[in-house]
């Protein structure tokens, strides 16, 4: 059985796990990143990479160790330099002594052929097409219990009425979740989580703002790298909504560009005609349309060094002074701390209830 290891995205790995075990691997679980994540990731990659790469560079220095043999990643497509990372981490592994390969899954539409040579390196149990199709569906569906879970609590935790109760509440029920194995179990889980965090009391008369949040899409998925901004933001009484959710993203680079992702581009339209890589335009594109939508606020998360995201912060000061919609955003990198981000939101708040007014 080969072992193998993905990168950590929010909790993500729990319907990865199950797909990759289905199809005969032994998975080694990648842990939360953490400081020790970091500091690997930092001493090892080169230091003009993107904050995500020491990330998941540091992931795998945390798993190689345990005999990984296979990396599990996403590919890259556009001008940027994601399209690379999966080489640059395998050269430096390799150098650092680790023998493993890495198995980009590049977009099917794109490269069929590619991703059918990737989905047999990762059967195996050498399942047929139809058993294969079948894991698949059950893991999309935990994944979609999954996130439709995290947007729950973005919902419940700006009004509870105990603090840090959604977040308790929230960790107990993903248990469930990550337990259910057949459809039927996923969907019940799904259920009675979503009524337990329902449970959770709020006071639906408390003052609340709606906040979008844009940027590049490993900083917006991974709480750790964003030091838990959504959490934070919930605790002040912001509601978010997050424009990228991994279901979101994966459907979007497999088949075909949904019905959301040409509204996004329209709305970018008359501000950035060109495809930018990475997420640039459409943090651009979702800013107006959260603006157009009469949210109070936009954040903008954006890796240190993220090419896109620089481009798409000079244009969002324009979207701003547009629609009038304050923007916020933040560089993330080794070195941005907690207690610094913490005042600045709180001073963004204080800025959205003097607009707002009595
Ligand atoms: S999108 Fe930004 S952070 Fe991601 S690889 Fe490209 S430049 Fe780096």
């Amino acid at each position: 059985m080969p072992r193998v290891t993905f990168p950590h995205v929010g909790e993500s790995y729990r319907a990865f796990k199950m797909l990759m075990e289905d199809l005969g691997n032994e998975v080694i679980v990648p842990p939360r990143p953490s400081r020790r994540t970091l500091d690997l990731g930092v001493r090892h990659a080169p230091e003009f990479a993107c904050f995500p790469v020491k990330i998941l560079l540091g992931t795998y220095l945390e798993t190689c160790p345990q005999g990984v043999e296979l990396i599990v990643t996403t590919g890259g497509v556009g001008p940027c330099r994601a399209g690379h990372y999966a080489q640059l981490h395998k050269k430096i592994l390799r150098s650092l002594g680790y023998a493993v390969d890495v198995v980009v899954l590049e977009p099917p539409r794109l490269y069929p052929l590619d991703f059918l040579h990737s989905v047999r390196r990762l059967n195996p149990h050498r399942l047929s097409f139809r058993a294969i199709y079948e894991c698949v569906r059950r893991a999309w569906r935990k994944l979609q219990a999954l996130d439709n879970l995290e947007k729950l609590t973005h919902k419940i935790r700006p009004r509870e009425l105990r603090a840090g109760e959604t977040t308790r509440v929230y960790r107990r029920v993903l248990e469930w979740v990550d337990r259910a194995y057949t459809m039927r179990e996923i969907v019940e889980a799904e259920r009675a989580a979503a009524e337990e965090l329902q449970k959770v009391p709020q006071d639906p008369a408390r003052e609340v703002f709606k906040v979008g949040i844009v940027g590049e899409v490993y900083v917006l998925l991974e709480p750790a790298s964003n030091l838990e901004i959504e959490e934070a933001l919930g605790h002040m009484g912001v509601e978010v909504e997050r424009s990228i959710f991994l279901t979101g993203w994966t459907r979007d680079n497999t088949w075909a560009e949904t019905h959301e992702v040409l509204t996004v581009k329209d709305a970018a339209l008359p501000y950035l005609p060109e495809l930018l890589g990475g997420h640039g335009r459409d943090s651009v594109g979702n800013t107006v349309i959260f603006a157009k939508r009469g949210f109070h606020g936009v954040i903008q998360l954006a890796p240190f060094t993220c090419i896109p995201e620089i481009v798409a912060r000079t244009i969002l000061t324009r979207v701003s002074r547009d629609f009038g919609i304050p923007v916020l955003t933040f560089f993330l990198d080794e070195q941005t701390g907690k207690a610094g981000m913490i005042t600045r939101l709180e001073a963004f708040v204080d800025l959205m209830r003097r607009r707002k007014g009595p």
